[in-house]
């Protein structure tokens, strides 16, 4: 596809110093297995056809580029969004759950077996699994399952088994080690669908090639609608995943600068922030290598932020990557710019964004007054409706401030 992303992973996974498998032997020869499958079958025509069918006339793609003229008029650069919000359950996350589902049908298994924080990851796998038929075993934290009962219910609804994990912090990251342990027992027939571009080789690969048609699309249709390039492409960057996929679409075009968006939280202190690329060290972390936030003594710290898909004390392989050969930079946006971006645009464009997603376009507006004139897309990877209760409690009505 693109010469960077043609480059890496190497054969044992890593993106330079980042990515690997720090696993057991057995889970890594059958990981190696899932690797050849996946290379296999990305050639196969039927494979290929079934997912563009579903990526269509199920979740609603192509997504449009919109010119949000509004906010523009208002802050000096041209700011289109890439409407990732309007995919069938509200994000980008349906791109590489129907992507991997179909992979795990095709090649012969009867459930698939997922982590979820806030149940994002966890509304869509269990979607795309009752939609090809799998069963679906979805390992939340105790804690987590209290926050997000709307996004249990509706697994429920959708036939998936939510099973809680009540060990350590009660939240994501003993999920991710639940889902491991399980699948550990049940990989024959199991397959383990991870929620980002993270985790050992190959899931970060796997989970970029099916989010890179944000990329692919929204390429072709910048060009056809301003004929030139973007001069920033903006996405939030939690584990990574929207974000590689919208900069894949441009990471050959070395004129367009990519950035990713970390959250801020309430501060730079460890602990209270989620930016393991701006304060992270490198370190290993659910079997793979990134930079990641820690304690002093080492330990893995947890991470914050207002917006629970950012709040991930690793991040993707491939962004460390990015960052350390300076094809990508990142920045941070604080809870409090996230929550200004996510009124700006609902008041201006009655367009009502992800929190995720407001880090994006708050760190655009921040771009726009210095860069008048400039081309921003911003990849608004999903829609608020799952917030609207949280930020009206915590957050009503603040008066906008840049
Ligand atoms: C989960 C989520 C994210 C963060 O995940 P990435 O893998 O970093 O893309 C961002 N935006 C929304 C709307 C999400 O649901």
């Amino acid at each position: 596809m693109t010469t960077i992303f043609k480059k890496t992973p190497n054969k044992e996974g890593f993106f330079g110093r980042f990515g690997g498998q720090y696993i057991n032997e057995d889970l890594k020869k059958e990981f190696n297995k899932i690797y050849d499958q996946f290379l296999q079958i990305k050639k196969d025509k039927l494979f290929n056809e079934e997912l563009t069918d579903l990526l269509k006339s199920y979740s609603g793609r192509p997504t449009p580029i919109y010119f949000a003229k509004n906010l523009s008029q208002k802050y000096g650069a041209q700011i289109y969004l890439k409407r990732e919000d309007l995919n069938h359950t509200g994000a980008h996350k349906i791109n590489h759950c129907l992507g991997e589902v179909l992979l795990a049908k095709k090649i012969g298994k009867t459930k698939v077996i997922a982590e979820t924080g806030a149940g994002q990851h966890g509304v869509a796998i269990a979607t795309a699994a009752a939609l090809l038929g799998l069963q679906c075993d979805i390992y939340m934290g105790q804690i987590d399952i209290q926050k997000a009962k709307p996004n249990v219910e509706r697994m429920k609804i959708l036939g998936a088994n939510v099973i809680s994990v009540s060990s350590g912090s009660k939240t994501l990251k003993e999920a991710v080690d639940a889902s491991l342990n399980a699948y550990k027992d049940e990989y024959q027939t199991a397959f383990y669908a991870i929620g980002s571009v993270v985790g050992p080789h190959p899931f970060p690969t796997i989970v970029e090639y099916f989010q890179t048609i944000i990329g692919t699309e929204a390429r072709k249709q910048f060009m056809r609608i301003t004929k030139s390039l973007p001069d920033y492409v903006v996405a939030c960057v939690g584990g990574g995943s929207n974000a590689i996929g919208i900069f894949n679409g441009f990471i050959d075009d070395k004129k367009v600068k990519l950035i990713g968006v970390e959250a801020l939280g309430k501060s730079e202190k460890i602990g209270e922030n989620a930016a393991s690329i701006a304060y992270g060290k490198e370190g290993v972390l659910h079997g793979f290598k990134c930079l990641l936030l820690q304690n002093k003594d080492g330990s893995i710290s947890n991470a914050y932020s207002i917006a629970s898909g950012l709040d991930y004390p690793g991040v993707g392989p491939k962004h460390c990557y990015l960052n350390k050969i300076g094809r990508a930079s990142y920045q941070t946006i604080s809870d409090a710019q996230a929550i200004c971006a996510f009124y700006e645009l609902s008041r201006l464009e009655g367009i009502v964004p992800a929190l995720e997603s407001a880090h994006a376009l708050a760190c655009a507006i921040k771009l726009s007054k210095k860069n008048c004139g400039k081309k921003i897309l911003v990849n608004l990877s999903g829609r608020g409706d799952k917030d609207i209760d949280f930020v009206l409690k915590n957050f009503p009505m603040q008066k906008v401030r840049f």
